[in-house]
């Protein structure tokens, strides 16, 4: 039944859960002496870093990451964000400058802007917005570098005004110690950066400690014990999202490339793990996709990482007609997705579910991943039936601002002093007709 499988594909769609490699299970009870669920993890790392400070951050460190760091060699210092800037390629320089571009670019558009209601005289209504001052970006760094997910989150930041932000990335070769990633903070102008990942860097950015000021919002993606941190810090910060593993649902007509497909697919699945569906109702297109998955997965190099990832988390799914396809596609909510039909935009329109949709044949997810503009931070898990993806209004406060003169309190007197009787609250109403008593409105009667 329908239920069914949406219920088997939104198991495919959460492959973390709360799960944690081997490796992961056993540095944990080298470092606690006990096997303990990640949830308690994060929370004794959170307790320890917000009650003792820096010495239980540069402990963790040690023992987490295997990192002997100090208080002066926790922050990466101007000279090697310098030097590192200095011996990166050029063209690297460039990407980073163009990439930079589309997205100060879009970011900046998107911009909410100040408005004002006149709702009569002396009665005027503004929202206002203003950038948070102080903001903390996590980067991963404990499998892969990325630059791409510094540009994501920093970009955006920056084109709201947020004027301070500081960068934890873990202090490994991926990460803190990653010369593409220091010259791409410094190119971005990011001076404030620490070498400290997982639970224990969100706990110094949420609470602070000697040398890091607590910040008000942390974003970014991360693994199992980020997320859990970030979602455990909620309320003393505010957050981004608690992301999952990436998914990626392509919609396909008769008019989409098996190729292009397969290709699109593994695209998502090389995160491993990561969820790859496709949805067509063409018949025999699944079968030719299988055809050349197992052509480029033969040829590529984490195509084995990509291949076991798609076996326990894709699917191709054969429905029966394009509205089918779209139902199921707004039930599921994807993180990613990809509209490979003829008519990408009319589709579009009904599809009303997923954190980025991207539209048309040549429209692959690595675009946004990499350049196109909108951050590739995206709600994950189902998510976006509510959630959306990162941008730079994330980092704008809304204040209203409520102006109002004796005219404009004198017509709205009888309702105020009419709610305030009814919920009991004569010290409200008593503010209002102290002002009207006191000096009579123009023209009535004192
Ligand atoms: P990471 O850098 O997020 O975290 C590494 C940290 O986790 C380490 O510094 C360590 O302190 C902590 N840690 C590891 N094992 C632990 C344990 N057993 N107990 C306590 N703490 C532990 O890690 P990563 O491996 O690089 O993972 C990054 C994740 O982010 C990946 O899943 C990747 O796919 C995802 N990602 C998402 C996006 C996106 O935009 N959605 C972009 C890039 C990466």
């Amino acid at each position: 039944t329908a239920a069914d499988t949406l219920k088997a594909l939104r198991a495919k769609l959460s492959p973390q859960g709360d799960v944690v490699s081997p490796r992961g299970r056993a540095l944990t009870r080298e470092v606690f002496g006990e096997a303990l669920a990640p949830r308690e993890v994060v929370q004794r790392i959170l307790e320890q870093v917000r009650t003792r400070g820096c010495e239980a951050l540069l402990e963790f460190t040690r023992k987490l990451d295997h990192a002997d760091l100090t208080p002066d060699t926790l922050r990466v210092s101007a000279d090697e964000l310098a030097q590192a800037h200095r011996a990166a390629a050029p063209e690297y320089l460039d990407t980073i400058r163009r990439v930079r571009g589309h997205l100060e670019a879009f970011q900046t558009a998107i911009l909410h802007q100040d408005i004002t209601v006149q709702r009569g005289p002396g009665h005027r209504l503004t929202q206002r917005y203003r950038p948070l001052k102080r903001v903390g970006v996590c980067v991963p760094g404990g499998a892969a570098a990325y630059p791409s997910s510094l540009m994501m989150t920093v970009i955006p930041a920056r084109a709201a005004g947020v004027e301070q932000i500081a960068v934890v990335v873990p202090p490994t070769a991926f990460g803190g110690y990653n010369a593409n990633l220091l010259a791409a903070c410094h190119e971005l102008g990011v001076t404030e950066i620490y070498r400290i990942g997982g639970a224990q860097a969100v706990a110094a950015l949420a609470y602070g400690v000697e040398g890091i000021a607590p910040v008000d919002k942390i974003v970014g993606p991360g693994n199992l014990f980020v997320a859990l941190a970030k979602q455990a810090v909620y309320g003393v910060v505010d957050i981004d999202s608690i992301a999952g593993p990436s998914e990626v649902v392509v919609l396909a007509d008769e008019t989409a490339r098996p190729d292009y497909l397969a290709a699109d697919l593994i695209s998502q699945a090389e995160h491993a793990p990561g969820s790859s569906l496709l949805i067509t109702w063409v018949e025999g297109l699944a079968e030719q996709v299988l055809i050349h998955l197992e052509r480029q997965l033969a040829g590529l190099e984490r195509g084995d990482l990509a291949r076991e990832s798609l076996e326990q988390f894709g699917a191709l799914i054969r429905v029966a007609n394009r509205d089918e396809a779209i139902a199921l596609t707004n039930q599921i909510a994807p993180e990613h997705l990809h509209i490979s039909t003829n008519q990408p935009a009319e589709d579009a329109e009904r599809l009303h579910a997923a954190g980025a949709i991207f539209l048309g044949h040549d429209a692959p997810v690595a675009a946004g991943d990499y350049a196109a503009g909108p951050s590739h931070v995206l709600p994950t898990g189902g998510t976006p039936r509510w959630a959306s993806g990162l941008c730079s209004n994330d980092f704008l406060k809304r204040t209203s601002l409520i102006e109002i003169d004796h005219d404009g309190l004198a017509a709205l007197a009888p309702d105020i002093t009419r709610l305030a009787d009814i919920e009991g609250l004569p010290g409200h109403k008593l503010s209002v007709t102290i002002r009207l008593d006191s000096r009579p409105t123009p023209g009535q009667p004192g």
